[in-house]
């Protein structure tokens, strides 16, 4: 044995300065802390509500074709207004909701502190930016920077405070007023997700729907007010079992899914290779979904441009509002998210007319769990009277077919 091969012998105690320079470490430990990341700077706040890095693909999701079909319709047409998932754990709805990160264009941001946009230039003039960005817009300079879409998930236990923001205490400290923007700032031009809707303060929740249905909120505290942006597509999930949503709250919610787990044996098959798949390899799953993922992208693009012109005429309009008064349905935001959803619907089969078969397609989830269980015992009704009648109908058949 040569002492090369002997790394333990006294000499090699003592290695030669040329070996200790072949990394930057003056000990093991400094090693295992920079391979588990400790000596890397601290993520941000912005950057520890990020979810997974490497979200699982949303083709990679066996069934649950509702569910892909309501979050589609949602990224299409932000007017849906929001959607819920609603069904027991395990059923992939917050990997399916994670997944749609990867679907979504990169987003024009403010580059500024203030938020300051083009567009409120345009509306308001050069006064309606702070003075940094209208030296910047008369130089011709962007306000803003192109990034991508975020998903902020809200944590169970916010506070009204967090959602909203409030005084920025460190200004406090130099008896300064400023207020300090909150999660639903944050949330501006992103995805919002709530796991757990059911289970959030009544004062959180009726701030977040506010916010989503007007695009902007305004936080005021003592004689300081401010109005933030906040334009998102909310998507909440609630297992049942662990508590209701009022139906108040219910109602505000665009699209509603039943999420069910998987009957066939051969999807709960599927789905558990694909998932053993990416827990193994993230980067191969993820690597052999990318062409058709870039491909459902650059569609989601076009049927987003396309949705401008899709129009519902009079005579399908009409009959889907006698629909929904034969069906009890008395909230008016029943239609519009019905009506919005089809348009996204038509636009997604490449048509700019909403026909008769996209309200049906996309009706059970525009308008289930309206307030009353109208529809679904409509159907039920329907069933037992369509039984009923076949029941009544057989006899004579019979007799028919012996005739
Ligand atoms: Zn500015």
């Amino acid at each position: 044995m040569t002492e090369n091969e002997l790394p333990l012998a006294p000499d090699d105690l003592t290695p030669e300065p040329k070996e200790r320079q072949a990394h930057p470490f003056k000990t093991l430990k400094e090693l295992l802390d920079h391979v588990s990341g400790k000596d890397l700077p601290p993520l941000s706040l912005e950057d520890n509500r990020q979810a997974e890095v490497l979200p699982f693909p949303f083709l990679a999701i066996v069934g649950q074709w509702e569910m892909k079909l309501a979050l589609t319709l949602g990224l299409v047409n932000p007017n849906v207004g929001g959607i819920l998932l609603v069904g027991p754990r395990g059923t992939a709805k917050t990997t399916a909701v994670r997944s749609l990160v990867d679907l979504l264009p990169q987003v024009e941001r403010s580059a500024c502190h203030y938020g300051c946009l083009p567009e409120d230039i345009e509306i308001g003039g050069l006064d309606a930016v702070c003075p940094d960005c209208a030296k910047k817009y008369g130089e011709g300079k962007s306000l803003t920077i192109s990034d991508r879409v975020r998903l902020i998930e809200l944590p169970l236990n916010a506070k009204l405070e967090n959602v909203v923001g409030g005084l920025d205490e460190r200004a406090a400290i130099h008896q300064r007023m400023r207020l300090r923007p909150g999660i639903l700032a944050q949330a501006d031009r992103n995805l919002l997700y709530i796991d757990e809707v059911n289970l959030l303060g009544d004062d959180v929740i009726d701030a977040i729907l506010d916010a989503a249905a007007q695009g902007s909120y305004t936080l005021r505290r003592g004689p300081a007010s401010a109005t933030y942006r906040s334009r998102f597509l909310l998507i909440g999930s609630m297992n049942p079992e662990e508590g209701n949503l009022r139906p108040q709250i219910m109602d505000r919610f665009g699209l509603r899914v039943i999420v069910r787990g998987l009957d066939d044996a051969k999807e709960r098959l599927e789905a558990y290779r694909r998932v053993q798949a990416y827990l193994n390899s993230p980067r191969q799953v993820i690597g052999s979904y990318a062409p058709d993922m870039a491909a459902v992208r650059e569609e989601l693009q076009e049927t987003r441009q396309r949705l401008a012109n899709v129009r519902i005429s009079d005579r399908v309009a009409k009959e889907a509002i006698a629909l929904t008064q034969k069906l009890g349905v008395d909230s008016l935001r029943a239609e519009i998210t019905w009506f919005e959803a089809a348009r996204a619907y038509a636009a997604a089969n490449g048509r700019t007319r909403v026909k008769m078969t996209d309200l049906h397609a996309v009706a059970p989830m525009a308008l289930r769990l309206r307030r009353s269980t109208f529809i679904d015992e409509y159907f039920e009704h329907q069933e037992s009277e369509e039984s009923e009648l076949s029941k009544l109908i057989e006899p004579f058949a019979r007799k028919n077919r012996k005739k």
